[in-house]
This record gives C-alpha cells, structure tokens and sequence, in this order.
C-alpha cells in the first residue's frame, strides 16, 4: 500500500468507483468488434451510441457531435489541424489561428508547427492573472482568422478563461471557437452554446487513461488526420475501444452530476492552503484569486529554490505534487505558462502546483501545509543544495 499523499490530481485522477466496475464488466463481457455486422457486434455497437447519446445528453449537444478519441492530446490536435486541413482544401488559402500564450503544449506545439508550414499565428499574450485580454483578442481578429482556441481552465494556474465573451466575438466574426476543456469540465460551468469544438480527456475525470472526446458541431467543416474505416463517422477511424467509451461516457455524467457539491469541498480545501501558505513569507502565490481560479488548483513559488528541489524535498516527506503539466515537466525546468504570466524566471522556475481531489481530507490538507511549511524552514536553515539533499537532510 502506497503511503503517499497525492495533490497531482491534474496530471492523473484515480478512476472513479462506479466507472471502474464498468470498465471491468464491459472488458470481460464485450469484446467483440462494435463494427462487426453480426449480433454480438451489435451489441458492442450499442453500448457505443448509448455512451454517445449519456454525453449528448448531459452536454446539451447531438449525439452526432460526439467523437472518442485516444485523448484530449489527440482530440486537440484534431480539432485545430482537422479544421486547418478541410479549409485549406476547400478555399486553397492560408488561414490565420489565434491562440493564447499559456495553452497546453498539444495545442501550443500543434498551432507552432502549423505556423512553420505557413500557416498565420497570433499567441495572445495573458495579463497578470493570467487571462487574455477581450480587446486584444479583437484586434488580433483578421479577414482570413479560421479559428481561435482557447482553454477553459489553465492546467499549471488553475486560472479561468473568459469563454463566454470569446466565444460571442468569435461567433459574431464567424469565427471556429475551440475550448481545450480539459481541467475545466466537472470544476466550473460550462456552456458549449457558443462553441464550436470541445476537448475533454477522460483521466482527468475519473475514467481510464487513453481515451479522450472532442465535441465537433455540426456546422464545422473537418477532416480526418487518419485514414481507415468509417468508424466515428470517418473523422477519426480504428476500431473503437468500447470498454473506454462508456467509461468516458459515465464520467462525464458522474462529474457533471457531481460538480456543485464537488466544487464546494474544493473550495473550502483551496482556501485553507491558499491562506496557510499566505502566511509563509518565502512563498509567492501564483494562482489568481477565487472566483478567477478554479478550486482545485494552487499555484505557488519558493523563488530562488528551483521546482524539482522542492518536488523533491516534499517527496521525501511523504506528500506528491508538481510543477509545470507532466506533459512538459521532463523537457523544461523553466515554466512556459508562469514566463508569460509573470516575465519573472526566478518564480518561473521554482513554481509548484497543488491539485486537489474532493475525496481529501481536512487531516490531508493539515499534513500538506506543514510539509509545505517545514519544509520552507529547512531550507532557510539548511541552504538549498542538491548534495544536502541527496543526504537526505530534508527528511
Ligand atoms: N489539455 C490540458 C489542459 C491538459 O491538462 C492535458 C493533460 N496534461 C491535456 C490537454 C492532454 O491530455 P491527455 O493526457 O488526455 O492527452
């Protein structure tokens, strides 16, 4: 049995009880092919548009607007080069992309290859809380601009997005708007009326890792990035994985149903750390202040003591957190969100982000802050050297 307390619940959350039980009856019981014309195919294939219709359902969309995918890598991906693709084919033009300067790298690596192949980019640049800023998203607004993608919820910050303004500009435009709603779905409000395409990854939510859905209305004009059967409509063919489609499908129900009561918890966990750690002089907060963040994220910095120092230090005492997304924490010590944030590389490169679970416990929370605490004292009393560390002075 693992001893740890976990706060990384950003990068990965446990599945949810009543979807691993799922996970484990359809795993045994269905494993035909759901394209398969025979009985048992078909009753894969059922399950399959009766996932589709529980998603439609609880997101107020057409079940045809609905499609699984590996992930929400993969869902943004097809959302930002499906739509560039089926443009280009159809006008024979360049489009033009605006995104934000702290989107996830799956969009932000995806948009930047995009540009090197030609295509016009706009990186928005985010004021100090971390938000774009309306007025310059409308004056970045050209003749040929496709397609704005923008996230609901950052994944290092926790700071919310104004999607309901961007949303109104870029339908008034006649403007694609995509959401990467990732870290936002089951946390805060959503409303997908004014949006066009929406991601959603499944281990974020209580379902298995390795599957993921993109909501694609059906007013937007895509190509698949693959080639293959017809499954999904042809947008994104192979065969479907059936066990984590319903699973995906009940973890949306479970946290949507969930959210307001989740959403509580969260917010009364957010504020004990955000005000405990207020109260460490050393510490530099990053995450906006509620109701600008999303509770179940706390950014902060110890600057000068670089982020896998710290990571570490609280390791050793038993409790897991991280800095930047897990997707970009191996390639770069220095954050690319807090950079653009702050313009600070000191706080940049010591950020520390807690993401909290509603299942935490006040007595988790008490352990948290005093790791967190002491763990600041050491260092003061110690120096912040890797050699001290690997000492195990910290413990
Ligand atoms: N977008 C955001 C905001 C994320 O936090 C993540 C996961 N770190 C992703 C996209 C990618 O999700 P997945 O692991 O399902 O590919």
């Amino acid at each position: 049995m693992r001893s740890n307390l976990y706060f990384d619940y950003c990068s990965s959350s446990p599945i949810h009880d009543d979807v691993l039980v799922q996970l484990l009856k359809v795993s045994k019981d269905i494993y035909s092919n759901p394209s398969s014309v025979h009985s048992m195919g078909k009753e894969a294939d059922d399950l399959i548009s009766a996932s589709r219709t529980l998603i439609a359902n609880t997101l107020s969309v057409g079940s045809h607007e609905v499609f699984f995918t590996s992930g929400a890598t993969e869902s943004n991906n097809l959302a930002i080069m499906g739509t560039i693709n089926s443009f280009m084919c159809r006008y024979n033009s360049k489009p033009h992309i605006i995104i934000s300067a702290i989107e996830h790298s799956s969009i932000y690596n995806c948009c930047k290859h995009l540009e090197d192949t030609g295509i016009e980019l706009s990186i928005l640049s985010v004021d100090a809380n971390g938000r774009v800023n309306i007025d310059e998203l409308r004056k970045c607004i050209k003749k040929n601009t496709m397609l704005i993608s923008i996230m609901h919820v950052n994944n290092e910050t926790g700071v919310i997005q104004p999607i309901i303004e961007i949303g109104k500009l870029a339908q008034q435009n006649n403007i694609l708007f995509h959401v990467d709603g990732v870290q936002g779905f089951g946390k805060v409000d959503i409303n997908l009326d004014n949006i066009d395409l929406y991601t959603i990854s499944g281990h974020k939510i209580g379902a298995p890792k390795g599957v993921g859905m993109l909501i694609i209305k059906e007013n937007v004009d895509i190509s698949p990035l693959m080639y293959g059967g017809g499954q999904e409509s042809g947008i994104r063919p192979g065969t479907v994985n059936v066990p984590q489609v319903v699973c995906i499908a009940e973890a949306i129900r479970l946290a949507s149903l969930e959210q307001d009561d989740n959403r509580e918890k969260l917010i009364n966990i957010h504020k004990v750390v955000r005000d405990s750690l207020g109260m460490i002089p050393e510490l530099v907060i990053n995450s906006p202040n509620l109701p600008l963040v999303s509770p179940h994220i706390l950014n902060f910095s110890y600057p000068g003591v670089p982020s896998a120092i710290f990571i570490s230090i609280l390791e050793k005492k038993g409790i897991v957190v991280s800095s930047q997304s897990a997707c970009s924490s191996k390639s770069s010590k220095l954050s690319r969100v807090l950079m653009e944030i702050t313009h600070n590389e000191e706080i940049s490169s010591s950020s520390i982000r807690l993401s909290f679970h509603d299942s935490n416990t006040t007595s988790e929370i008490k352990q948290l802050v005093e790791a967190i605490s002491k763990s600041v004292h050491q260092i003061k009393e110690k120096g912040m050297f890797s050699s001290l560390l690997e000492e195990e002075q910290y413990v």
